[in-house]
């Protein structure tokens, strides 16, 4: 039997025990229950991860369809779980390469900007998507280091890219650098406005076999960059030398090719399903299987996004190829003393076995899964104008701070903004994809290129 005093202290800690469960949906404590909730929801595979859009679904009678989001009701379930979630913590902000050089975006503005929103029950006012404004949705790099650093697993990024698509998709409006690249896609397939280059450039004066259907192991995909920007060409021709050294099976494609990434990225989500259906039907007529990309950005789309619109081969970036030939004795490049600083794309943080074969590597401050965008990213090749820096230099700078005398990279955007950062500092020339390095390592034994008669 309890006595009557402590009958009434244990009145008192019960109710405090229910006051406090009841409290919890109502305070900050929800934390500790959103947090974990939206974890266990969030994508098991890292990165962004955008919506795919139905364009031949109809939509409610009555309605408009609605391509992004420019209310809170245009957001997904998870989206709005994130707004909950959020700790207003601005980890976010900090990883953010755009905020960071002094950009109109905020991951963390964003946030709590459609947080009070929702809050305030403005979930069906459209003037949300100018509250973000369209410089800030146009300034996310689509690095994901925002989704990497959240301590709750929110994704800020696919928010701002779903306002993206809007002003793209809806209303026809995006910065006029990339409107440029965007109609050049849906004009010549590819972003490059104004090259001069045709497809087969890059292989002038080499011979490098098609791909011949049930015989060829590999695609060897080039992408946009690589067969239309003249010094990303290199980095092609030093595959072709790798792969030619490894006596591997490979072929590419004949004419034109782009996976699509760039008009994406921009919030062209019809363009990029145009683009990619065309692709995936020609990968299926020549039976491909297996695909090389020297660009993070096609691997990105092919191995993420491509499966949702039916493909059916397996991708492997020429980074992680290179490294599996070092490391099964296919290929045998010649070690130096060179310093070389590494630079992981955002989308390929990567091991380092093949830099590691041809010279010292140097990590930089921010280096594999923490590392710092190059800038290129989300379509900002074409745009990434506005605040205190451009956002490539200062990857070029933390690379040029740690005494490196290369920078080396998997990435040709990734090259080509860093080049564009490091010729600021010194007009030499440092900046190299891995390919390059490991191509101009290889021992004079290897077979030679075979050049055209
Ligand atoms: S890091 Fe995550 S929890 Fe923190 S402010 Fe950004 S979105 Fe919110
Ligand atoms: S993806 Fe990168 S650029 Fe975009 S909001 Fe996140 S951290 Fe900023």
């Amino acid at each position: 039997m309890l006595s009557s005093g402590n009958l009434g202290f244990w009145w008192i800690h019960g109710l405090l025990g229910v006051a406090f469960i009841a409290l919890i949906a109502h305070t900050p404590m929800s934390h500790l229950l959103l947090g974990p909730a939206n974890s266990a929801l969030a994508s098991r595979r890292s990165g962004i991860q955008l919506r795919p859009i139905d364009f031949e679904a109809e939509p409610p009678e009555g309605e408009e369809p609605v391509f992004g989001a420019a209310k809170l009701a245009d957001l997904s379930r998870k989206n709005l779980l994130d707004l909950s979630a959020c700790l207003w913590c601005g980890r976010c902000h900090e990883a953010c390469p755009a905020a960071q050089t002094g950009k109109a975006l905020s991951p963390k503005k964003v946030m709590t900007t459609c947080a009070d929103w929702l809050a305030q029950g403005r979930a069906n006012d459209a003037g949300l998507v100018d509250a973000i404004g369209l410089e800030a949705a146009f300034n996310c790099t689509s690095c994901a280091a925002c989704v990497e650093q959240c301590p709750v697993s929110n994704s800020p990024a696919e928010i701002v890219l779903e306002f993206r698509r809007h002003f793209v998709m809806d209303r026809s409006e995006m910065p006029d650098t990339m409107a440029a690249a965007n109609a050049n896609m849906e004009k010549r397939g590819h972003p490059f406005v104004g090259t001069s280059a045709n497809s087969d450039d890059w292989r002038n004066g080499l011979d490098v076999p098609l791909y011949e259907p049930g015989e060829t192991e590999y695609l060897l995909w080039l992408g946009c960059a690589v067969t239309y920007e003249e010094r990303a060409q290199q980095i092609a021709r030093a595959m072709v030398r790798i792969l030619e050294a490894a006596q591997v099976s490979y072929g590419i494609l004949e004419g034109p090719h782009c996976t699509g990434d760039p008009a994406k990225m921009m919030g062209n989500e019809m363009q990029f399903v145009d683009t990619a259906q065309g692709n995936i039907e020609e990968f299926k007529e020549m039976g491909v299987r297996k695909v090389i990309t020297m660009c993070a950005h096609c691997f990105n789309s092919f191995d993420r996004y491509y499966p949702e619109l039916g493909s059916n081969w397996e991708t492997i970036p020429h980074s992680v190829l290179i490294d599996q030939l070092v490391r099964d004795g296919k290929i045998d490049p010649s070690h130096s003393a060179q310093k070389i600083a590494f630079h992981d794309p955002c989308y390929l943080a990567r091991p380092r076995r093949a830099i590691g074969a041809v010279g010292q590597i140097v990590e930089m401050p921010r280096n594999r899964k923490d590392s710092f965008c190059c800038g290129g990213g989300g379509g900002n090749y074409w745009g990434g104008k506005g605040g205190t820096a451009r956002i490539g230099d200062v990857r070029a700078q933390e690379a040029i701070e740690t005494g490196a005398d290369k920078i080396a990279t998997s990435c040709p955007f990734c090259m080509l903004m860093l080049t564009a950062g490091v010729t600021r500092f010194t007009e030499e020339r440092k900046v190299f994809d891995i390919a390059e390095l490991v191509a101009e390592a290889l021992p004079l034994s290897s077979p030679p290129l075979q050049h055209m008669p």
